[in-house]
């Protein structure tokens, strides 16, 4: 959790753009945006990788999943969005610490 950049962000001990932030999660702006709008959603726990998880952190990231969903508006986002998580070196996880990628703002491309 020492070296964690996103809970540095969240202690505020480094510079992030936080667009929201409760008692179970913030949402803040990826640095290297792969779409028009790239925000990460950041449960305040660390847990590094999902297998690492409870089922009640698990059951957290649905809720922060609910939240997203009804904060369409405020995040800017229309015309729908993906949620992306990367579990591990095979998924290109760069960052060990549980996060939901949230990819909207324009037609994304099909998989
Ligand atoms: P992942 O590859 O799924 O682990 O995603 C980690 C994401 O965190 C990448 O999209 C990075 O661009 C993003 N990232 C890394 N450092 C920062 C930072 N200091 N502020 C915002 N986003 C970051
Ligand atoms: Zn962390």
């Amino acid at each position: 959790m020492e070296d964690c950049v996103f809970c540095k962000i969240r202690l505020k001990e480094l510079h992030g753009t936080i667009l929201y932030s409760d008692d179970d999660f913030m949402i803040i702006k990826d640095i290297n945006p792969q779409a028009k709008i790239h925000l990460i959603a950041i449960p305040n726990t660390h847990v590094p990788y999902i297998d690492m998880m409870t089922e009640d952190g698990a059951c957290l990231l649905g809720k922060i999943i609910s939240k997203i969903s009804h904060m369409q508006e405020e995040l800017g986002i229309t015309g729908g969005y993906r949620l992306i998580i990367n579990q591990g070196d095979n998924a290109g996880q760069t960052v060990a610490h549980v996060h939901i990628h949230i990819l909207g703002g324009e037609k994304l491309k099909e998989f």
